[in-house]
């Protein structure tokens, strides 16, 4: 039987996890553009008619960041867009060093530029959101909220964070105790799930493919940001909701569009040779034909 888009996703974060346990046991860290690279390749080899990918290795000057791009879309012709920042465990620290980034003191932060240029398009507005490559060898306990699947911890390889939760941990990291972080993977275990639930997961909403991400982020991804923001002193939090509020407005309406951007149109024709904006490396569409059926693994 062919495999579902589901149960690629599925198997890709064993594959992310199970390369970056082998990376472990030889010191040998693992960069995310790499694991990112690599999981599109199978990706696409294994639904070359439902996965068009693009891309773009020549950086442009000035850009800061390597963002990757997700359309998903399927058999109610809807559309949903994501701009994601991949980041991979440092496997010394079991954390996500570069999870608050910024090039030095005056520059501004990796995640709210992340933010910004998800919104930057007025007709087409983007989910931010960052693909966490993980792997550890050392928790007891994991917790899984997974309402679909049967608890596989491995499948914590490829898991994903929405950015405006990011942004409330940055505020959050002074906080918490020195000893522990909110870049710490046990930490962030608290707030994400692996990517399959945002594209397989019936426990958040049914529907074709654009339809279960859209409850998905609805049901989990918007309650784990509002999780880590109201354990920000009052103060704080109004502070980061001041600087974030220009965003609220298009985030809290975010609905399926009927059509994406004219250049995801053409990277469906393969026409599309022209990067769209400076900071997007790549550009992934999934279109769903075999909506999943099998509820097990
Ligand atoms: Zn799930």
């Amino acid at each position: 039987m062919r495999p579902t888009l589901c149960d690629t996703f599925k198997s890709r974060a064993l594959w992310t996890w199970d390369t970056l346990a082998r990376g472990r046991s030889v010191k040998c860290q693992i960069g995310e553009e790499t694991l990112t690279d690599l999981n599109i390749l199978e990706l696409k080899i294994r639904h070359a008619s439902e996965v068009y990918s693009k891309t773009f290795t020549k950086r442009k000057e000035g850009s800061n960041g390597a963002d990757w791009e997700w359309w998903f879309t399927g058999s109610s012709g809807k559309w949903i867009g994501f701009r994601v920042q991949a980041k991979v465990i440092d496997i010394d620290t079991d954390s996500f060093k570069h999870l608050h980034y910024h090039k030095n003191k005056n520059s501004g932060f990796q995640c709210d530029y992340l933010i910004k240029e998800a919104f930057s398009n007025k007709e087409f507005p983007m989910i931010p959101l960052y693909c966490l490559y993980s792997n550890w060898n050392t928790l007891s306990k994991v917790p899984w909220r997974c309402l679909t699947y049967y608890p596989v911890e491995e499948s914590y390889g490829c898991s994903i964070l929405s950015a405006f939760a990011v942004r409330y941990l940055r505020s959050f990291e002074k906080k918490i105790k020195s000893k522990s972080s909110t870049k710490d993977f046990e930490f962030l275990l608290n707030y994400i799930n692996p990517w399959h639930c945002l594209v397989c997961c019936r426990g958040y909403g049914e529907g074709d493919l654009p339809n279960r991400v859209i409850k998905y982020w609805r049901n989990f991804i918007r309650r784990s940001e509002r999780e880590i923001s109201e354990q920000l002193s009052l103060n704080t939090r109004r502070q980061v909701d001041s600087e974030l509020e220009n965003y609220y407005g298009t985030y809290n309406q975010i609905e399926l569009l009927d059509n994406p951007p004219e250049y995801v149109l053409r990277l469906l024709e393969n026409e599309l040779n022209e990067q769209p904006y400076p900071n997007v490396r790549t550009i992934t569409v999934f279109k769903e034909w075999d909506e999943p059926i099998s509820y097990n693994y």
